[in-house]
């Protein structure tokens, strides 16, 4: 049987990583190709800019499996490797080296990479994004005390690595064009938080600020702002999203729109390739509408989800989105999704000022998105809120003396 109905996963990260895991768990004996660009074999990012930068986080604890896992569970690794083609006639994709892999069934994991700032200066030394662990070294480097860091964009890599610099001692300055950081994801109430927690720790921030150009000769040295405002920069992170890596499958005619479209079995418009992680954007049967979640959590479960529909395994994959962030001294959940316009009022749940509390984005009386921050063991009723889909009452749920649990009537 082996050799005979290969299983290939384009894409070496947590989603790739942890499929192939899963088609061992459900017993596949089949070969099990795994193709990835980096020279890193698989590891999870949310160190990258939190416990790396901050020096408290061993190098190699980040990786997915220890580097024997690979090989006793004969799955064939190839690192170093990038995908440049996939033919789906011949159900075969081809690496930039030349070889071929053929499939039998496809799984496309390939993430998504930071976006760029194609302002002039972009190329020079020490004008860094982050997404893997090269870049976080690289930044972590040149985190030394007193350095200048000017941070483009305050989502939530730019002010991850915000907290993480100023730790280390260096000198932060973050430049965004919302008026606060985070606003379209939290609203400017909750939005406040953060902005309010970067500069009780000497952060100090342009809003509505647009980066015209990075200065210096070969080395980055100064960042020009379109006002006209000139920072002083020893390094420089831009931290403006990301974009997801749509390409093999967009040239290979697969139906694309923000990422590989997959319905909720996480199968692509084609019936023997699927996509995960970062790459798909799912219908999620339970928000009723498309999603494609930029999160450690989605790669962890959405890729062996889709290995188990490779096996031809009734899958539906409706895992809320769930993501969370260390900043300083604040640590928060996030579970729902609540997109700027789907909600009506933000309900809180503690004192904002006092670094505990829990916010709701409800819609009508519905729970469609909790964060809890510094409240921990709360994640499950919060999910069970959103899941019932049903109304509750908004003054109980703001009352942290009523049990969450209590809030949601059974049957
Ligand atoms: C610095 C950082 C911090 C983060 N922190 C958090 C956090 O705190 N909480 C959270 O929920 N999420 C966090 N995330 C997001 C989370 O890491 C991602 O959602 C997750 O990595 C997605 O996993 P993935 O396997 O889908 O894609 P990726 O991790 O992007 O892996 C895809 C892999 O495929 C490779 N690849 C791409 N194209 C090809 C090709 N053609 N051929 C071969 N290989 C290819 C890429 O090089 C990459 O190695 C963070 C991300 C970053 C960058």
């Amino acid at each position: 049987m082996t050799q005979q109905r290969p299983f290939v996963i384009v894409g070496a990260g947590l989603a790739g990583a942890r499929a192939a895991q899963m088609l061992r768990e459900e017993g596949f004996d089949g070969r099990i190709v795994l193709l990835g660009e980096e020279t890193e074999r698989p590891y999870e990012r949310p160190a990258l800019s939190k416990g790396l930068l901050l020096r408290t986080t061993e190098r190699d604890s980040v990786h997915v499996h220890d580097a024997g896992w690979y090989a006793n569970h004969d799955v064939d690794l190839r690192t170093d490797t990038r995908v440049t083609a996939l033919d789906r006639r011949s159900r075969q994709v081809t690496a930039a080296d030349g070889q071929r892999f053929h499939y039998d069934r496809l799984l496309l994991a390939t993430g998504s990479r930071a976006r760029a700032l194609p302002i002039p200066g972009a190329h020079l030394d020490g004008v860094l994004r982050l997404r893997t662990l090269a870049d976080s070294d690289r930044i972590s480097d040149a985190l030394v005390d007193g350095a200048n860091v000017v941070i483009v964009g305050a989502g939530w890599i730019g002010l991850e690595v915000a907290a993480a610099a100023r730790t280390r001692g260096a000198t932060v300055t973050v430049v965004e064009t919302a008026d606060l950081p985070l606003q379209r994801v939290l609203g400017d109430q909750l939005a406040t938080v953060f902005a309010d927690l970067h500069r009780a720790h000497g952060v100090t921030f342009h809003f509505g600020a647009q980066v015209h150009e990075f200065q210096g000769a070969n080395r980055v040295t100064a960042v020009l702002l379109a006002d006209g405002t000139v920072l002083p920069a020893d390094l420089v992170v831009v931290g403006v999203g990301v974009q997801p890596n749509t390409e093999l499958a967009e040239e290979a005619g697969l139906a694309v729109d923000n990422g590989v479209l997959v319905d909720d079995t996480l199968r692509t418009s084609d019936p023997d390739i699927w996509a995960a992680g970062d790459l798909a954007n799912a219908h999620h049967p339970l928000l009723g509408t498309r999603v494609r979640v930029e999160h450690w959590a989605n790669a962890l479960h959405s890729g062996p989800a889709a290995a188990r529909g490779m096996l031809g395994q009734a899958v539906s994959y409706d895992r809320l989105p769930y993501f969370y962030t260390d900043q300083y001294e604040l640590g928060m959940e996030y579970t729902g999704h609540a997109p700027p316009g789907s909600y009506d009022r933000v309900v809180v749940r503690g004192e904002l000022t006092s670094g505990e509390f829990i916010a709701f984005w409800t819609a009508q009386g519905r729970v469609l998105a909790g964060m809890n921050v510094n409240v921990w063991e709360v994640t499950g009723p919060i999910r069970q809120l959103i899941r019932s889909r049903q109304h509750v009452d908004l003054d109980r749920l703001a009352d942290p003396t009523v049990a969450l649990d209590s809030l949601i009537r059974q049957g």
